[in-house]
């Protein structure tokens, strides 16, 4: 297409080329309706779509994100109850979302299959344009009040999801500098909601605001990949633009006060424990003024933000830990260029109240130093580094890449600049390169202008208050029951009921069909090949996988941990995260960081275990390498710095040692101070590996390193003598350095080529050989370490005879553990079907199948959890089943089991079946990203899997039939009572059945709750 040229009403704006992403930029604009296209067109088979719509928010009642999630409940064209799930059944997407965000409500979806593309974009554009936004939808979705007997607490799937982001002090942590910076705008609003807020929205302004914002005039479409930009501009026309009666009005950026920012701003926050009770985060934060060149005051934000505190050994985040004045690094540390005003952040977590000040005059005089001394070079140097690197490589974060680069054009393109403008960020770093390389004060006289002489900051402290916490839950109480005073009593049960009503009717057959799907005879089972190649370099293994890898070259090297006894095991994840982090040969550690960072993007090291392949081969277990536990050490760099990556790596290998207590000190307590708040958003992730802990070995030892046993440990190793750590830490390091190890390398040709001719010096310098035998650890030892926690607990440790579940269940103890806050999660683990077996394929498809029907409107659609999920994990022959966020986590154990009784004796169709084996293909033909390939070819060879299983896997899962998923129920159905039951739960859950005042009269529970019950204080 050419600037000026019309199709189908649009009107080509302009035509550019976008090298950051190897596209053409097409930019269109709808004459009639004035909708805005931006086609990143290109060669990407994976291609996107997203339809955004600007929904600036001014208000706490969290209306955008409520609409965000009702708009995907039932449309005029698809109006079932939920046709997102639907897709998530039944679609090819390689990526399927909807988010909200202070200024935008994005709609991104991509797929591998031009046809279903098509399809998912029709299904969205149906629920954006077009929603029903039902009264049962906007209960269910936004915020009611529920009614059981006495009690009455208010729900909703929104409600909770915040209740959850208000229980989490990070979270709250993160909104108040912005709150501090942008008063006076509509940023210091919660665009997510604030649940002592969230029940003042009414349902006709709910209406009212998706009238008003989601119009065609104020939709921006986003499109990226390779289907020619007139099909889409045809399927847009056809869909969209030809229904619409009228085409609305683009969203006005809400009026500014002027408002003089607070020299210093306080707030408060949840407490995560009583111990952490007064302790502050102090953040020093600045706005950066508006500017026409936007996209330079981004890239130049961004690259002060890597400069002075990216990591520990930055100048001015060095500054700050060693001063003493905090704990640890506040998270918030960094850059915000997202929002309308781009923003800078550092500071420190854990100060006592008389220290804040002494921060913020801390970093200040920092930053007079540097201007006035100047930056090294090797700093410089190394976030140049950084950049490039990151900028190079190949990535995807859950989801495809073209999702950043959506968020990115967002950034301009939402704010009155062209979608191009930044996402030309190369060439933008280019020019600040050369102004840094043609002028020495350069980098000085960006300190001045964005930081020492910005008025536009403040010194923002938020304090971890348990009152603060408490009264929101006595507000949030007070709120329920005056919205029961006020509340005609007939309307309200007559509402609930009709919602219940609502989410418990099935779909018709009608209905079923009403979603378009692909037929499984389209799907094809394609063999992706990785080619990796073993050979041996004087005595060692070695793993070559060539990839086009963009220039950038990957290495792992990989110890036997096994030479450690049991015991030792605990210590893995601390030795691990040291690695790179400390120093060696007497040299300080931020010296050292410097080197490793000047030629490579760092080093890093983790440990891996997993069981080994049912299916392997005789000759695979007698390879030195087979089935072992490992701790890995890895980095990444371009392929031009392979001589001075390898030397630094092997340095690192061979001379690491943990003399420098004070830093070991330091980094132990960051790594307690981390571990300690991710129990809140990933409590879903812990319940699940503790519920599965006993399966195998190596589930044992993912509970122990990354577990809750893992927080434990943490905690332990950060109130030991630090002498006594570095003097086991050194002990372990020499036991696995000098048991051999095996090398992986993924690259591109001239990569592997750069590679193979370092490799024997390496292999010489750092004194690698044949791997060692494993040490006669047992089994049973590894269980028995599970079984400590590792924190000091409170509660019973017996069986406590409270309420509910199954009393019929012969399985293994169940846990219940409650922590802080007032969120739940339950997880589930019982045995399944063999890995490469067609039984643990059917399990495969019954499991997603249950999930995205059954249990998502048992759990999620009436339960009022924010997800849950059943899965197969068939390496380790079992089934998962975990929910998140859940208010109800204790009766949910009791759904599965019912799901899956129901399903008993049931006939499947043909076509409920072939919608399910779409829905999982989809997730089998994911593409992967250069290096995630190499890095799963390592992982296969070193636990027997064949390389073909994953295409073997696909080909029978497309011949599932009716019959295999029975057979897969009736298993389930003999299974589903012998496994290990797990729940997370936070104090204040109304269904807490351990809470002794107020028990009398609630029904949460019936039957008997068998197992261990355990309080965590952290
Ligand atoms: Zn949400």
């Amino acid at each position: 297409m050419q600037a000026n040229q019309k199709y189908k009403g649009f009107r080509v704006l302009n035509v550019v080329p976008v090298p950051d992403c190897d596209s053409t930029g097409i930019y269109l604009v709808h004459e009639k309706t004035g909708m805005e296209v931006f086609h990143l067109l290109n060669d990407d088979e994976e291609n996107t779509f997203a339809f955004i719509f600007a929904t600036p928010n001014e208000e706490n009642t969290g209306v955008a994100h409520i609409i965000e999630h009702s708009v995907l409940c039932g449309s005029k064209k698809y109006p079932l109850k939920d046709p997102f799930i639907r897709l998530e059944n039944q679609s090819v997407n390689t990526y399927l979302n909807a988010y909200t965000t202070q200024d935008f409500t994005v709609f991104p979806v991509a797929s591998v299959l031009k046809a279903d593309y098509f399809n998912l974009m029709g299904v969205y554009a149906d629920a954006v344009f077009f929603p029903l936004l039902k009264k049962e939808v906007f209960m269910q979705e936004g915020v009611r009040l529920e009614v059981e007997g006495k009690n009455k607490t208010i729900s909703g799937v929104v409600y909770n999801e915040m209740k959850g982001e208000y229980s989490s002090f990070e979270s709250i942590a993160m909104q108040k500098p912005i709150e501090a910076l942008l008063a006076g705008t509509h940023c210091t609003t919660d665009f997510g909601g604030d649940p002592l807020f969230i029940p003042e929205l009414t349902y006709k302004h709910f209406k009212e605001f998706h009238k008003k914002h989601y119009c065609a005039a104020n939709c921006r479409v986003f499109l990226y990949g390779n289907i020619p930009t007139e099909e889409q501009l045809d399927f847009l026309e056809k869909n969209i633009l030809k229904k619409i009666s009228s085409a609305g009005k683009k969203a006005v950026w809400p009026k500014e006060k002027n408002v003089k920012i607070k020299k210093y701003f306080h707030a408060y926050g949840p407490a995560d424990s009583e111990s952490k009770d007064g302790k502050n985060s102090v953040i020093c934060s600045w706005k950066i003024p508006d500017c026409v060149d936007r996209v330079r005051v981004q890239v130049e934000a961004l690259f002060l933000s890597a400069l002075l505190w990216f990591d520990d050994c930055a100048p001015v985040q060095k500054a700050l830990l060693d001063s003493g004045l905090g704990e640890d690094a506040a998270p918030q540390t960094g850059h915000y260029i997202s929002l309308k005003y781009p923003m800078l952040f550092c500071g420190l977590r854990g100060v006592k109240t008389e220290n804040i000040k002494k921060v913020g005059s801390l970093v200040l005089s920092k930053l007079e130093q540097l201007c006035r001394d100047g930056i090294p070079e090797d700093d410089v140097k190394r976030v140049c580094m950084e950049v490039e690197l990151s900028n190079k490589e190949i990535v995807r974060i859950s989801g495809p890449n073209s999702l950043s680069l959506l968020a990115r054009s967002i950034r301009g393109w939402g704010y009155g600049a062209m979608p191009w403008d930044t996402l030309l960020f190369t060439a933008e770093y280019e020019r600040l390169k050369k102004r840094i390389a043609s002028d020495p004060n350069y980098i000085s006289s960006l300190i001045q202008k964005y930081l020492l002489q910005n008025k536009e900051r403040s010194l923002v402290t938020v304090t971890a208050s348990l009152a603060w916490s408490k009264k929101r839950a006595l507000m949030e109480k007070k709120i329920a029951q005056k919205m029961y005073r006020e509340a005609d009593k007939d309307e309200l049960l007559d509402s609930l009921q009709k919602m219940r009503k609502f989410q418990s009717k099935p779909l018709s057959k009608k209905e079923e069909n009403l979603i378009p799907s692909l037929k499984v005879e389209d799907l094809v089972a394609k063999n992706k090949k990785i080619f990796t190649k073993e050979s041996e370099v004087n005595g060692v293994t070695v793993f070559s996988c060539k990839e086009a890898t963009n220039g950038i070259t990957y290495v792992h090297v990989a110890f036997p941990a096994d030479v450690l006894c049991a015991a030792d095991y605990e210590y893995i994840p601390c030795l691990c995260m040291c690695m790179g982090e400390v120093g060696w040969g007497g040299e300080p550690w931020d010296k050292i960081q410097t080197k490793i960072q000047c030629v490579s993007s760092g080093i890093g090291a983790y440990p891996q275990s997993a069981p080994v392949s049912y299916k392997a081969s005789k000759e695979f277990l007698k390879k030195p390498y087979a089935g072992r536990d490992w701790v890995i050490f890895r980095i990444k760099f371009l392929e031009e710095y392979t001589k001075d990556a390898l030397s630094v790596l092997s340095d690192c290998i061979q001379k690491t040692d943990f003399s420098d207590t004070s830093r070991l000190k330091d980094l132990v307590t960051s790594q307690y101070n981390s571990i300690r708040t991710t129990i809140v958003p990933y409590g879903h992730a812990y319940s699940s590996m503790r519920a599965a802990c006993t399966t195998n070995k190596a589930c044992a030892l993912h509970e122990i390193w990354e577990g809750l046993s893992a927080i434990g440990t943490a905690k332990k190793l950060y109130s030991m003598p630090v002498k006594k750590l570095s003097a086991k830490l050194n002990e372990i390091l020499v036991k696995i350095r000098n048991s051999g190890a095996v090398v992986n390398v993924i690259a591109d040709k001239k990569g592997l080529s750069l590679f193979s001719e370092e490799l024997p010096q390496f292999i010489k310098s750092t004194g690698i050989h044949l791997l060692r035998k494993k040490f006669a650890n047992k089994d049973s030892d590894f269980y028995a370490m599970t079984e400590r926690l590792g924190f000091k607990t409170l509660g019973s440790n017996k069986s406590s005879s409270c309420s509910a579940s199954k009393s019929v269940r012969s399985g293994l103890e169940d846990e219940y553990i409650e922590v802080p806050g007032a969120s739940g999660y339950s997880a589930y683990v019982f045995p399944g079907a063999r890995m490469g077996t067609k039984d643990s394929v059917a399990e495969f498809v019954y499991t997603h199948l249950l999930s995205t029907t059954t249990l998502w409107n048992d759990v999620r659609t009436q339960g009022g959890a924010y997800g849950v999920v059943l899965s197969t994990k068939s390496d380790c022959a079992i089934l998962k089943y975990s929910t998140y966020r859940d208010p109800n986590p204790f009766a949910s154990l009791n759904t599965l089991v019912n799901a899956v009784e129901k399903d008993f004796g049931k006939e499947f169709s043909k076509d409920v079946v072939d919608r399910a084996i779409t829905g999982c293909y989809s997730s089998e033909v994911i593409p992967r990203t250069p290096s995630s390939k190499g890095a799963l070819a390592f992982f296969r060879k070193l636990y027997g899997i064949e390389p073909t299983s994953a295409f073997k896997a696909l080909k029978t899962l497309l011949k599932i039939k009716p019959e295999d998923i029975q057979k897969a129920v009736n298993r389930c159905r003999d299974k589903v009572q012998k496994g290990k039951f797990v729940v997370i739960f936070g104090s204040e859950i109304a269904e807490n059945p351990f809470k002794k005042e107020e028990k009398k009269g609630n029904s949460g529970n019936d039957g008997q709750i068998r197992g261990k019950y355990v309080k965590i204080m952290l």
